[in-house]
Formats: C-alpha cells, sequence, structure tokens
C-alpha cells in the first residue's frame, strides 16, 4: 500500500493537534495521522498540500448537498446579522418557526410537535425521556426499559448507549453503568429479498413476556447505519407498528442517518407506510452546516408530556434551536426539493448497482449491498483501517471503511465521473484488504 506524504506545511499545527485534541475514538498516545484540510467546494475537500479528495462521506452523512453551498452560505450569513443565537424559554424566532413549519409539513401526519435540540444523540435521549415521561403520566411507571434490535447505533450519550448493539456498538466497557435494556435479533430478511415472518418471532415474544416493563421499542427503519450498514425488509416495519399497538408501547424511528432522501425515500419509514410515536431527524438536516436534530411527536404523546405534574417536558438544552442552525436548516430543506432529490438519489443508486456489482463474489467479500445513496462492500473480517486511509486518500478520494464494511454515502449532487472515482476505489479496496 502507498506510504503517507506529508500531510501538511504547517507541521507545528499538527503536533499540537497530536498532542493536545482528540478525535473521534481515537488515541491520545497513540494517535492515527489525520490529514488537514484547508477548504471544502461542492463535492471535494482540499488539503492542506493541496490536494483534492472526492468526497464518499458527506461528513458522517450529513452534507447532503456538499460544500460551500451558495444558498446554505446565504442563509448563514444573513441570520448571522439579525442574530447568531438567542434563548429558547420565554421567546422564539422566525427561524425556528419556519423549520418546524417544513418538519410537521414533510414528515407524516400524525407527528406535529417539534423538540429542537443539538445532536443526533441528543435528540435520542429526547425521545427516550418523552417515552419514559409518557408513561410516568399514564399511571404506569413501571414501563422503564427499552426494547430494541441488535446490530442499531443511536448514539453516544449515555441512554442512547444502552439501546446500541452490545458489540457493534462500540459501548460494552460502559455496560455497568447502562440501564440493562432488552434485544432482539436483527431482522434478516433483506431489504430487497423475500420477507420471512419468522423475522419478527424475537420481537414479539419480548415483547408478550415483558410489555409491562417496556416504554418504547426504539429501531432505525429499513438501514441500520454505524451498527452495521444493514438494510432490511419493510414487512418488519409494518409488524413491528402492530405489535407495538397490540402490547401498548410507544415506537421511536431513529431517522437521523435515514432522513432527507437518503434512502430513496423522503423518511426510511415511507418504505413502510409506517407513521412512529416519535420520530428523531439529525445529520442532513442542515445540509451539515451546524450541528441541529429534531425530535417529533403525535399529539397523543405532547398532550400526555403535558399533564399531570410537573406538567411539563423536563428537557431544554441552552442551544435550543439555535436561530444560525434553523436558517440554514430551511435552506437545506429548500435545496432538497429544488435539486431534485428523487431523480438524484435514484441515478446515484443505479449507478452504485452498476459499478459495485464487480465486486461480489470476490474473494473476501462476503456481500455487496446498495440503497438510495449507500453503497456497501462488507468483507469477510475486519479491514485494516490505516491503510485503506492511506489508500484512499492516494488515490484522491475519502471514504472512511469501519470494521468489515467499506462504504459510501456521497452528497446527493456528485457527478457521475466523481462517483465512478470512489466505486474503482471502493472495489480496489476490496482487492487489497482480501490479500491482507
Ligand atoms: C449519527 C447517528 C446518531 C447520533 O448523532 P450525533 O449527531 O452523532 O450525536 C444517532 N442515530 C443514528 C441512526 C445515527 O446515524
Amino acid at each position: 500500500m502507498p506510504e503517507p506524504t506529508a500531510p501538511s506545511r504547517d507541521q507545528t499545527a499538527l503536533d499540537f493537534d497530536r498532542d493536545h485534541l482528540w478525535h473521534p475514538y481515537t488515541s491520545m498516545t497513540k494517535p492515527l495521522p489525520v490529514y488537514p484540510v484547508v477548504s471544502a467546494q461542492g463535492v471535494r475537500i482540499r488539503l492542506a498540500d493541496g490536494r483534492e479528495l472526492i468526497d464518499g462521506m458527506s461528513s458522517w452523512w450529513c452534507a447532503i448537498h456538499g460544500y460551500n453551498h451558495p444558498a446554505l452560505n446565504k442563509a448563514l450569513q444573513e441570520q448571522a446579522k439579525d442574530m447568531a443565537h438567542v434563548m429558547f424559554g420565554g421567546l422564539t424566532h422566525g427561524p425556528a418557526i419556519e423549520l418546524g413549519r417544513r418538519l410537521v409539513r414533510m414528515t407524516p401526519e400524525p407527528l406535529k410537535h417539534v423538540f429542537f435540540s443539538d445532536s443526533g444523540s441528543v435528540s435520542v435521549e429526547v425521545a427516550l425521556k418523552m417515552a419514559l415521561q409518557y408513561w410516568q403520566m399514564a399511571g404506569k411507571p413501571a414501563k422503564h426499559r427499552l426494547l430494541t434490535i441488535r446490530g442499531g447505533y443511536h448514539g453516544d450519550t449515555f441512554h442512547a448507549m444502552s439501546v446500541c448493539d452490545p458489540v457493534t456498538g462500540m459501548h460494552s466497557l460502559f455496560a455497568a453503568s447502562l440501564p440493562q435494556q432488552l434485544f432482539a435479533p436483527r431482522p434478516e430478511s433483506r431489504f430487497d429479498g423475500e420477507w420471512n415472518p419468522k423475522d419478527l418471532a424475537g420481537m414479539e415474544a419480548l415483547l408478550a413476556q415483558h410489555h409491562e416493563e417496556i416504554a418504547a421499542v426504539i429501531v432505525e427503519p429499513i438501514v441500520q447505519g454505524a451498527g452495521g450498514m444493514w438494510f432490511y425488509h419493510a414487512e418488519y416495519l409494518h409488524g413491528l407498528h402492530a405489535l407495538c399497538k397490540e402490547y401498548g408501547v410507544l415506537l421511536i424511528f431513529d431517522e437521523i442517518a435515514t432522513g432527507f432522501g437518503r434512502t430513496g425515500r423522503l423518511f426510511a419509514a415511507e418504505h413502510a407506510d409506517v407513521c412512529p410515536d416519535i420520530m428523531c431527524v439529525g445529520k442532513g438536516l442542515t445540509g451539515g452546516y451546524m450541528t441541529l436534530a429534531a425530535t417529533l411527536t403525535t399529539t397523543d404523546v405532547a398532550v400526555m408530556l403535558s399533564s399531570g405534574n410537573p406538567g411539563v417536558f423536563m428537557h431544554g438544552p441552552t442551544f435550543m434551536a439555535n436561530p444560525l442552525a434553523c436558517r440554514v436548516g430551511c435552506a437545506a430543506l429548500d435545496e432538497l426539493e429544488r435539486c431534485g432529490w428523487q431523480e438524484r438519489v435514484r441515478t446515484i443508486e443505479a449507478q452504485l448497482r452498476r459499478e459495485l456489482e464487480p465486486a461480489r463474489n470476490r474473494p473476501g467479500v462476503r456481500d455487496v449491498r446498495v440503497l438510495g445513496t449507500i453503497g456497501v462492500v462488507e468483507m469477510e473480517g475486519p479491514v485494516d483501517m490505516a491503510a485503506l486511509q492511506r489508500f484512499f486518500v492516494a488515490e484522491g478520494v475519502w471514504v472512511r471503511p469501519f470494521n468489515r464494511l467499506i462504504y459510501v454515502m456521497p452528497p446527493y449532487i456528485i457527478a457521475a465521473g466523481d462517483l465512478s472515482r470512489l466505486t474503482a476505489a471502493l472495489l480496489e479496496a476490496a482487492e487489497l484488504s482480501a490479500k491482507g
């Protein structure tokens, strides 16, 4: 594999970074190299040494319209002139109202009430708190546990960690401090394969046995993201929705990764035409410009949360509904409509299917799967992430594999030629990984 080239002209800055700054899931004593970025434009990330990388990650799935987007820049600049921030306790403002309106309009009809927060993990905490407070107010405080499926990922904060996959969820270290939740098997019926009703058996058995202590079921609809990039059958969500109704348990959809067109529908729940009681969105919401997420819920849940004592929903972050974030969020949703996302996502999906297919049945490759703008090559064993990182940068692309998964989730604006460079790099990376 190619050797790393000197990444920066400013070595002291990089020395400081190495010695003082944590990056996601990294060591302070044995840090992996990081590449300094000076700017980004469209689907290209420009490094300090002048090299340009085609972005296959959308910066962890959020920069769906690409970087340095004129309309998004403009929204941010104009909002900065009015006000960057103002507290949301006792005050309100246009950007929050406008973004709230759009979210209520674009999500399934029963979701009518919006709680803004600052990150996906926090929006999951808010969803879980809503479910727990709901049952307190309903006079069933015993319903305080959560049920989920294996292979999920819902964030890095404490209650969110408790519903991540105990193995692939990266949090086993904290198991002793986490509430013990219930885990059903991952649905094995593939999104585009045959539906096997047995997939629901484990879920049904847990609900039958534990429903009196279960507040909610939380799942990522259709696509399990960071827990394994698995695409499962829409019938599972149908069945799950019916079971939740039958057993009196709330249903939470975490659409943080799947929302805003990523899977070919505006929200993944639409593949099954199912509406949850609570839904989380984040990542693509501001087109990757600002950190913002939202938890939406139904009038039934909202009324229950507002009843009894204390009579209010118990959460309220400092940066709730930050005006800069909400304003750029409105611009990002406008852009989604304007760019004709359905057509773009369909085109990217078709190209990914065509160009990744040759990896199937190659040595070392376990599976190839594509849905919407998500293209995955799953290897038989874990890949050498550091070596692949260097390889991809040398190829002029930005792809960050994890565990057995080499995947892309490019911005929707990517051109066919750039996407081909990503898929070609993926095929080659799979071949290099198979050789070891
Ligand atoms: C990324 C992600 C989260 C966590 O969001 P953060 O903004 O990183 O806190 C939660 N759930 C899903 C499905 C995600 O993909």
